[in-house]
């Protein structure tokens, strides 16, 4: 069983407890239009262009089969539409301002890697974390994944958009130690408008979580995307539902909207609807961890993440 990762991230300390490394899977079934990691999307091999890398030496003009490379005269951004992912453009290009995201991997390599961080996981409390894209696109291979590395001792924690087949999601939570599940927007038409889908298998995932975890190991996420789910009406809401899903809840976290993607946009060509939005205000982060505080019994439950402004 093999599935494609993005990158893995080292020394991560936002993707659950401790010190974490994280996969990124490749691929979503969910389109969000604030999505902060775009290159995630396709679950497929692609050429990705960096602009500010290029020397402008043309090696790479001519060598791609599928003709997805424009002549030596225009500048080199692949045509994604052509490209099937078989990296002769990085092969040539000789400053990596071509690449090809998307590594194949077997569970039993993917677990060698992960455990060169082992004692980074010791030290801190720490572990793996499966997140993309959507890890779950990939369900045999996260649970091959997650066996293998209980075998060698080693956390594991699930972070999922919930839109997922309802099996391989208890099934690959039974595996682990910790479930991050995002709910994004409680009302499923604003769903369906900025990720493409409504939200009731995710609705209804959460509650299969909540009656399968034990208590405290599902921990829920929500962007603060402004005038989108930074919203009091869908703060209150989801807060009434998360409320309501009983010991296995242990976290609200709200992350706070950053604007670190926009040269990932750039390289992929495309535009990015928040590439103005500026990041929220200290007060405005405060403000709304307030909301989400007073829709909670505990408000102590609550924890706010991610950068702020500096007015
Ligand atoms: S080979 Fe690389 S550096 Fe040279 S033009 Fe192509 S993308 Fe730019
Ligand atoms: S990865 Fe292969 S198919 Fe894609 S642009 Fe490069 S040479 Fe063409």
């Amino acid at each position: 069983v093999k599935a494609l990762i993005l990158n893995l991230q080292r020394m991560s300390t936002e993707d659950g407890p401790g010190i974490r490394t994280t996969a990124f899977f490749k691929g979503c079934p969910l389109a969000c239009d604030w999505c902060h990691n775009p290159e995630s999307l396709d679950p497929r091999p692609r050429a990705n262009f960096q602009a500010r890398a290029c020397l402008g030496c043309r090696a790479c003009a001519g060598v791609c089969p599928n003709g997805a490379l424009p002549p030596p005269e225009v500048r080199p951004r692949p045509d994604l539409a052509r490209c099937e992912g078989c990296g002769a453009c990085a092969r040539a290009c000789p400053a990596a301002a071509l690449q090809v995201q998307g590594v194949e991997w077997t569970a039993e390599a993917l677990v060698t890697e992960l455990a060169r961080d082992r004692v980074f996981f010791e030290e801190s409390g720490g572990g793996v974390t499966a997140s993309g894209g959507e890890p779950l696109l990939w369900p045999a291979f996260v649970t091959e994944l997650f066996e293998r590395l209980a075998a060698v001792g080693i956390s594991r924690a699930l972070d999922t958009s919930g839109h997922a087949s309802p099996g391989a999601l208890v099934r690959a939570a039974s595996r682990s130690d910790l479930v991050l599940l995002d709910l994004k927007l409680f009302d499923p038409e604003a769903h369906r408008r900025h990720t493409g889908q409504d939200n009731r298998l995710i609705l209804e995932n959460a509650r299969r979580l909540a009656a399968s975890l034990p208590a405290g190991r599902l921990w829920i996420r929500t962007p603060l995307i402004p005038g989108v789910t930074a919203r009091e009406d869908n703060l209150r809401a989801l807060g009434g539902f998360i409320a309501g899903l009983g010991p296995a809840f242990g976290r609200w976290e709200l992350l706070a909207f950053n604007n670190l993607c926009r040269e990932q946009y750039l390289a992929l060509g495309r535009s990015w609807p928040y590439a103005t939005e500026r990041l929220l205000a200290p007060d405005e982060l405060a403000h709304w961890t307030e909301v989400a505080r007073g829709a909670l019994p505990d408000p102590g439950r609550v924890v706010a993440t991610g950068p702020t402004r500096v007015e």
